[in-house]
């Protein structure tokens, strides 16, 4: 049994990416070119934004819109500690703070009561200047994006929604994107829109800062705005208003994006029917399954359960042939080099409740049932 298995979807679909593959070598336009900018317009379609770009990963998707804003040394960014690393780090890269908030005890997503008192802090201590907040639909869940976009609002604060694992998931039928002002993802292959490779997309309804982002990416590159603005007539490329990075997306990964998207929408019906089928038959084994917020729909990047013998259920699991694993076992504010930076007031009690609680079980949209029958017998065993 995998805990993610790439190959059933491979299977499913193998025609139709080998084919996109081959339409791509033949033409040998490796880097961003048309099959880029028929993904971004699909995803925007999907997404329902206005402006997609795509970039090498669902960092650079972070870093660019903080890079766009002007965000850096001396400046605040609001972030849950319990997360993957990157969506903390990217604070750090461009020479921010991030400031740790801590997590709602029953979807793991961003406090927003956390989120208000680590802002009024940071304005107290008049050290820092806050200037952005960036939510995490973590395990593919939406954060509380009416909370949070109108905590964003009252202090003048740009709101991210990293989704890199929350890709596709909605709120009261809306996107995230619908609340903030940059929603990010990630096309790594483990994440529930993966390609193969590494890959990300910067999603927004703001023209302007779609013409940034489009520049910051390709090294500063002047934008069609910029070209407007003065006389130059060569390739875009060479003239370089900002200080950018190199982050394109490769047109072998938009191509196989292109298929994948198709039958997004189908395996996010599937993932949602083994997430419920999950639900009905742990709930009598574990101390908790997974809760989605009120109006929310998860794309179940991870299926996660608290157990109070987590390691030992993960020991037994082992011993039976089921996979699982850990997200995350250290929480960013108590890595070495995070430590240093400020927290909410009161710390993080339940970021550091949880993750000796939580794992993640196997969970992909091709789980067949007599598998997840397995890793729910399995469970039933240990307790
Ligand atoms: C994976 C992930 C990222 C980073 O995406 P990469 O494509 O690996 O750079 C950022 N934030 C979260 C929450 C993630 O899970």
């Amino acid at each position: 049994m995998n805990f993610i298995d790439l190959q059933a979807q491979r299977a499913r679909i193998a025609p139709e990416i080998d084919a996109a593959i081959g339409r791509v070598l033949s033409t040998c336009g490796f880097i961003m070119g048309p099959e880029v900018v028929n993904f971004e317009a699909a995803l925007a379609s999907f997404a329902g934004a206005r402006h997609a770009l795509a970039c090498a990963n669902g960092t650079d998707a972070l870093l660019i819109p903080l890079r766009a804003w002007d965000i850096g040394p001396g400046d605040a960014v609001f972030v849950p500690s319990f997360t993957f690393v990157a969506s903390a780090e990217v604070a750090p890269l461009v020479g921010a703070s991030p400031v740790f908030v801590d997590v709602l005890p029953d979807t793991y997503n961003m406090d927003p009561e956390s989120l208000e008192a680590a802002i009024l802090a940071v304005k107290a201590a008049g050290e820092l200047t806050p200037r952005a907040i960036i939510a995490v639909d973590l395990f593919g869940q939406p954060a509380d994006y009416p909370a949070i976009s109108e905590i964003a609002k009252r202090h003048g604060l740009k709101l991210i929604a990293d989704q890199a694992q929350g890709f596709g998931c909605t709120l009261n039928g809306r996107q995230p994107l619908d609340w903030a002002d940059v929603a990010t993802a990630s096309f790594f292959p483990a994440k529930p829109l993966g390609c193969y490779g590494d890959g990300g997309a910067v999603l927004t309804n703001d023209p302007a800062l779609a013409g940034l982002v489009d520049s910051i990416r390709i090294h500063g590159k002047a934008s069609a705005e910029d070209m407007a603005a003065r006389r130059y007539d060569n390739d875009p490329r060479y003239l370089n208003m900002r200080v950018g990075v190199n982050s394109r997306l490769d047109a072998l990964q938009a191509a196989i994006l292109v298929e994948k998207l198709k039958i997004y929408p189908d395996e996010l019906v599937r993932r949602d029917a083994i997430a419920r089928r999950y639900s009905e038959r742990l709930a009598p084994y574990v101390r908790q399954v997974p809760k989605v917020i009120a109006g929310g729909f998860s794309n179940w990047a991870q299926y996660t359960i608290e157990h109070d013998a987590r390691d030992a259920l993960c020991a037994h699991l082992k011993t039976k042939g089921v996979p699982t694993a850990i997200y995350y076992p250290i929480p960013i504010h108590m890595q070495d080099v995070y430590s240093r930076y400020p927290r909410a007031p009161g710390g993080l009690p339940v970021t550091e409740a949880v993750r000796s609680r939580v794992v993640s079980l196997p969970m992909h949209p091709y789980l067949s049932e007599q598998d997840q029958d397995r890793v729910v017998e399995s469970i039933a065993s240990f307790s």
